[in-house]
């Protein structure tokens, strides 16, 4: 059998059920953004890896060496954030064929840096291999969080509002304007920019586990309808989303307008957005006003609520009920 006979899903069932149960000190294993581990009594490590492929997250003639070193870190500070952890170091191995300038390296390095330097971030380490054909960017990040603030996917219960940070959409619209070749300007700016160099929302995710505003929490990588969904299934709730109050990209919905395109649909199933996505339960909603008194960017919006049906996914448009898809899988 092939991995594509599978999916990612299915792949990664077959992958954890062939592990031992994990040992006491590992208190989330796979399954959430990041593993929790329990290195020492009341020490908390967060860790998570994700990588950067060419040809399959990254083209070298629509993002620079400095976008994809900041991308390859971003993506992982933002499965520490969706923790709630603060992140600390990180590890960079790289697969690079024989032809790759070395000068692209460097560039990829400084963009990564950068990154690491605006969120205190150490570079730590890594590994170097040669590769075939293609550029593979693989980060290892690591954090801490207070032992009893970790943000998790399977807190949330029915009736807690679902949230969304900044915008949705701008990401994959950004991609298609990239694609196109389409010019860079001020309406269209924020999509370049958020597909190119997305922002991890460390210190929301942060300001959320200080203040234990949030009961789950996710981040939207694949899109604001697989994070919804991923968060109810691991929470054995539904989930019901209220389409005229999503916070759909200006740039991103004008371009998806002028395409001929539905901007709901497509902002709900664009991947690389980034933000987080979590469930509040309305009496907290005093805690989440200290959040946005500490983080005022990104915004925080109410998009949904989490439903006692499980595994009913809705999104609610002009008084209709339609079946929310999307989400992403490899293979
Ligand atoms: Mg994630």
């Amino acid at each position: 059998m092939k991995v594509s006979d599978l999916g990612e899903r299915r792949l990664l069932e077959r992958i954890r059920a062939r592990l031992p149960k994990p040992p006491g000190h590992v208190v989330v294993g796979i399954g959430d953004d990041a593993a929790v581990v329990e290195v020492a009594r009341n020490t908390r490590v967060v860790v998570t890896t994700d990588a950067l492929v060419e040809g399959v997250h990254f083209d070298r003639a629509f993002s620079t060496p400095a976008d994809i070193g900041h991308k390859a870190l971003a993506v992982n500070l933002s499965d520490l954030a969706a923790m709630g952890a603060t992140p600390v170091w990180a590890l960079l191995s790289l697969a690079l064929p024989d032809g790759t300038a070395v000068e692209d390296v460097e560039a990829l390095v400084d963009g990564l840096v950068g990154l690491a330097n605006a969120n205190s971030v150490a570079l730590v380490g890594g590994n170097l291999t040669s590769s075939h054909n293609q550029i593979v960017v693989d980060v290892t990040a690591g954090g801490t969080v207070h032992p009893r603030r970790v943000l998790l996917r399977d807190g949330g219960r029915a009736g807690d509002l679902l949230f969304t940070s900044g915008t949705i959409g701008a990401a994959a619209a950004g991609l298609e304007m990239i694609k196109a070749g389409l010019p860079p300007s001020p309406a269209n700016e924020q999509c370049f920019s958020k597909y190119r160099r997305p922002d991890a929302r460390v210190r929301l995710g942060r300001a959320l586990s200080a203040t234990r505003a949030a009961r789950a929490a996710m981040d939207s990588s694949d899109g604001l309808a697989d994070a919804v969904r991923q968060l109810a299934e691991a929470s054995g709730c539904g989930a019901e989303i209220d389409a005229s109050q999503l916070p759909i990209d200006d740039g991103a919905r004008r371009w998806w307008v002028s395409q001929g395109v539905d901007p709901v649909d497509r902002s709900l199933v664009g991947g690389d957005d980034y933000e987080l996505v979590i469930a509040v339960p309305p009496k907290w909603r005093g805690r989440l006003r200290q959040v946005t008194r500490r983080v005022s960017d990104p915004s925080l919006r109410c998009v949904g609520v989490l439903t006692r049906t499980a595994n009913e996914y809705v999104v609610v448009r002009d008084g209709r009920r339609e079946r929310l898809t999307g989400g992403f899988e490899h293979w």
